[in-house]
């Protein structure tokens, strides 16, 4: 059955942090997504903007039916828009998932480590619920650069699945501290030696990638250049 494009309504919004908000919408009567994968990304746009597309990860999980989340941070057009505007009971169009970004939990025994910058955080929300839910054994290790501990998304769920799953970890490390903050954890860039610190079986590593072009490109630099894992063992999403 062909993909439908969907009008949906938003049935709930929160606010994850002062410029970070996760928008639910519902699925209508008798929609079908047909079938999709934790990980990857759904395209919105308003009714009154029909040619001004957006992509957004799901942060929710491909286990969650009966609607799709996404987590949305201020910036630019459609990013204020959402975060300053939309409301619950407001519509946008949804076209349904698609993308390659996916959580290898097939087969078993690979571990999974997760770096993103800032709302790059958002697909790995979905892998780590939905290994969770399923008490897989799959290790999942988010290795998570902010800015500031007050940019810090999900951090209360983060650490809830972290009490769940006792084969995830949540590392944070943040670039722009003031020396006076209190914060005990890291301090400073993703670096090579951190993630290599993290990896055991090299062979069953896969390390994943999501954010800004940026922060992807310096992390597959880190994993192929320095780390010299194989190409297969690198999953990216660049947002641009
Ligand atoms: C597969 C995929 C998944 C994604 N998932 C997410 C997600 O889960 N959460 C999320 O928040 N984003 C996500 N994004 C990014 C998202 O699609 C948008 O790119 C983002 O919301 C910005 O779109 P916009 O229309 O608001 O920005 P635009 O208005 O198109 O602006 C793009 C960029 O340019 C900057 N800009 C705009 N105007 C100016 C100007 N005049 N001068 C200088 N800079 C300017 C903006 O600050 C912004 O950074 C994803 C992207 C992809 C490709």
């Amino acid at each position: 059955m062909a993909k439908q494009i969907a009008e949906m309504l938003i049935e709930s919004v929160n606010m994850e942090l002062p410029d970070v908000k996760t928008l639910r919408y519902k699925w209508p009567e008798g929609y079908d997504p047909g079938e999709f994968k934790t990980g990857q990304f759904i395209t919105v746009y308003w009714p009154d903007t029909t040619a001004y597309k957006r992509a957004y990860s799901l942060s929710s999980c491909a286990l969650d039916r009966g609607f799709y989340e996404v987590t949305v941070k201020r910036d630019g057009k459609m990013g204020t828009r959402i975060v300053d505007w939309a409301k619950a009971g407001d519509k946008m169009f949804v076209i349904p998932p698609t993308g390659r970004f996916l959580p290898a939990f097939d087969p078993p025994g690979k571990h999974l480590i997760c770096v993103a910058g800032g709302s790059g955080v958002t697909p790995f929300r979905g892998f780590v619920r939905d290994a969770t839910r399923r008490n897989l054994d799959t290790k999942i290790t988010v290795l998570y650069s902010v800015r500031t501990t007050a940019d810090i998304i999900f951090n209360d769920e983060f650490r809830q699945l972290e009490k769940e799953n006792p084969h995830f970890q949540f590392n944070v490390t943040c670039t722009r501290l003031p020396e006076t903050d209190p914060w005990t954890g890291r301090r400073g860039r993703i670096t090579a030696e951190w993630v290599k610190s993290f990896i055991g079986d090299l062979a069953n590593t896969v390390v994943y990638a999501c954010g800004t072009t940026e922060l992807v490109e310096s992390t597959e630099h880190l994993v192929l250049g320095e780390l010299k894992l194989a190409k297969e063992q690198m999953r990216t999403e660049k947002w641009g």
